[in-house]
């Protein structure tokens, strides 16, 4: 199979840790007799240093282009960099916010799962996290509050803000389509989460998301309230596989999700819209207070591109290898600074993406 790839180094580690991914998917390509093309386009300070904007129209042709973009991440330090001197609209992050909306990339995905080797990490109690958990967070990204109609007024000297929740079903449907459709790719499992005993949004969410599942005999689909979900994710987080939810429920959710795992540098993320496109990133920042050194930790990077394979691609067998490599790396004793911890042997990024390399 031919992939066409583009890639966002971006900023910070950026470079470094997809300069490993890309190792990782090379050695795929390898093993598996695909050919992988890749492409690097700039986005966020590296292309304003250039440009003098976070992003081109030529980069966003490019993205468009490709089967999929693979990136790293983008922004600098936001208190002494020159990039956040400039107005917001021309600042690394309004590259994201473009490239996102330019590919129209609707549904977020975030996995949160527990390697038995990092479980010292896991905040939860013993009792609770050695049942270990594996779930994905399937956040609606382009409607919903953050999205609807906004105002603030003064009315007889009292200020009064608005912020509007609106949804429709076909908004829900696109999504819950995808959620069903990955839960077939795992434990055929959904839970749908919303406030429908309180909001006529949630109301219409829990309605089109049981019609979406008539045709998804398979698939268990279950709905839960957002406020015991919260509380669930902590009590007994081995309960769920496929977390479905709009946009605001599931930007608190999978931030609670990726905290219960307590290893920021393993985490990876997937935005993607109605075809196979996705564009695929780590969950973390650019980490720029220890960019260049080679010690930032690729694994997110790399779990990110094991999700381009599975979800843009269909490449099941080999995303299934690139992530037992990550088990194996890990099980074999290698930590990166991160997620040292006694016992282990310390190593660098570039080592890391050689060893996890070498295990494809
Ligand atoms: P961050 O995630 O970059 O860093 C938080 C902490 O985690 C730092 O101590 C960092 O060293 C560490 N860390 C992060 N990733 C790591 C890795 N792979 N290996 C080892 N350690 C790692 O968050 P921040 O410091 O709040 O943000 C830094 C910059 O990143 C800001 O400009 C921010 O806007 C940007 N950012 C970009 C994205 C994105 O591109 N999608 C997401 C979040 C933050």
């Amino acid at each position: 199979m031919e992939l066409n790839i583009v890639c966002i180094p971006g900023d910070g580690i950026g470079p470094e840790i997809v300069a490993e991914a890309k190792k990782v998917l090379n050695k795929v390509a390898d093993k598996y007799g695909h050919e992988i093309k890749f492409k690097d386009i700039l986005m966020g300070g590296a292309s304003i240093d250039v440009h003098g904007v976070p992003l081109t129209d030529e980069a966003i042709a490019d993205a468009k282009a490709a089967d999929a973009v693979l990136m790293g991440s983008i922004g600098g330090d936001t208190n002494t960099s020159p990039w956040y001197r400039l107005s917001p609209d021309k600042r690394p992050e309004a590259g994201l916010l473009k490239i996102r909306k330019a590919l129209n990339l609707f549904a977020n995905l975030r996995p949160a799962y527990l390697y038995e080797e990092l479980a010292a990490a896991c905040p939860l109690k013993e009792e609770i996290s050695r049942a270990g958990f594996d779930m994905l967070i399937m956040r609606e990204l382009t409607g919903g509050l953050y999205f609807g109609e906004r105002k603030t007024t003064t009315e007889n000297g009292v200020r009064r803000a608005v912020d509007t929740l609106t949804y429709d079903e076909n908004e829900i449907r696109r999504i819950a389509i995808k959620g069903f459709e990955i839960a077939r790719k795992r434990r055929h499992k959904v839970t749908s989460v919303d406030k429908a005993n309180v909001l006529d949004s949630s109301r219409l969410w829990r309605a089109v998301v049981n019609e979406v599942a008539k045709d998804y005999p398979d698939v268990t689909v279950e709905h839960m309230l957002v406020d015991n979900c919260a509380m669930q994710l902590v009590k007994d987080p081995a309960q769920f596989d496929v977390i479905l939810t709009e946009n605001m429920f599931g930007d608190i959710l999978s931030d609670e999700a990726s905290m219960v795992t307590g290893s920021i540098g393993m985490l990876s993320s997937a935005s993607l819209n109605d075809t196979k496109f996705g564009l695929y990133e780590p969950s973390h920042g650019s980490a720029p207070d220890i960019a260049g050194q080679d010690i930032a930790n690729p694994i997110a990077t790399v779990l990110s591109a094991a999700m381009m394979l599975r979800y843009s691609f269909d490449l099941d067998q080999e995303a299934d290898a690139v992530e037992n490599a990550v088990r194996q790396v890990l099980k074999d004793g290698y930590r990166t600074g991160d997620i040292m911890s006694e016992g282990c042997v310390k190593v660098g990024c570039k080592q890391m993406g050689d060893l996890l390399a070498q295990r494809i």
